[in-house]
């Protein structure tokens, strides 16, 4: 085990009120492309604001609704992998010792709770289910067409329930992840670019109100710097070694 592991883990077995944000990096050991990664292939000619969008849904709903098509078939063939099951053998463990304990996700692939993690906030939505555009009416069942399916309440069109760039997050989860933010003294940041707001602002609001902020991602980030621990390395790597299953 590297000094830097030692240290985390020594942070964490001290920890009192337990954060973690995740980010699309720990899902990409499980075949799921980060954003900038998704836009490979037929996608490449596409900037993620040109389909992550209301703009772009409204400009070209066929378009959107296959891309985020495709990214659920990427998402209904992947499992969990070893940096998803860590998370939720340190959230177990807090719970036997009674340590608070939230995780936070950016991320909309639902593996987290697949690989039995409980506290979980979506801070992004789920791209699993599906709403309707005019009135988020929650729709459960659609059929696979040529055109884009429309609600059975109100006729508008259907759309992945994500959180587009430029639309608020769902409020719940937002006041959820400040106050994990604001009241834990560890706080994990894993594989996230750290760039995307409000999110983004989650390590730094804990390092202001006191915490140790640990960051794992392979490579730096603009959190780099701030960090009281950067693990080097990638979430199946190394959170395994953080948890108790690395002894
Ligand atoms: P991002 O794509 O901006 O950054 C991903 C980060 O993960 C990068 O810093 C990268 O260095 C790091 N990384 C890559 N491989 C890793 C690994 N194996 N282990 C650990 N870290 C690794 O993603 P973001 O910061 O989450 O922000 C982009 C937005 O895209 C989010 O809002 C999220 O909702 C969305 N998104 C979600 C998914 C998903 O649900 N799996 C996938 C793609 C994008």
């Amino acid at each position: 085990m590297t000094d830097d592991i030692q240290r985390a883990r020594e942070l964490l077995d001290h920890a009192t009120a337990v954060a973690v944000l995740t980010g699309a990096g720990i899902s990409a050991e499980s075949g799921i492309p980060t954003f900038r990664d998704a836009l490979t292939g037929l996608w490449a000619r596409f900037r993620p604001e040109e389909l992550a969008t209301p703009e772009a849904f409204e400009a070209n709903p066929k378009l959107v609704w296959d891309w985020y098509a495709w990214r659920r078939e990427a998402v209904a063939n992947a499992v969990p992998n070893a940096g998803h099951w860590a998370l939720a053998a340190i959230e177990r463990q807090c719970r036997d010792h009674q340590v608070d304990f939230t995780l936070v996700t950016q991320n909309v692939d639902g593996l987290h709770r697949a690989a039995g993690s409980q506290r979980v906030v979506e801070l992004h939505g789920n791209i699993r289910r599906v709403k309707c555009f005019d009135h988020g009416h929650a729709v459960d069942r659609w059929e696979a067409s040529e055109q884009v399916p429309t609600c059975p309440r109100c006729g508008s069109l259907l759309r992945p329930d994500v959180v587009w760039f430029g639309e608020s997050l769902p409020s719940d989860a937002l006041a959820a992840a400040l106050a994990a933010a604001r009241t834990c003294d560890f706080f994990l940041c894993v594989g996230t670019s750290t760039v995307v707001e409000p999110a983004a602002s989650l390590p730094f609001l804990a390092l202001q109100c006191g915490a140790r902020v640990i960051e794992l991602n392979p490579v730096p980030t603009p959190l780099t710097p701030h960090a009281t621990v950067s693990l080097r390395g990638t979430a199946a790597q190394l959170l395994p070694a953080l948890s108790r299953q690395g002894q």
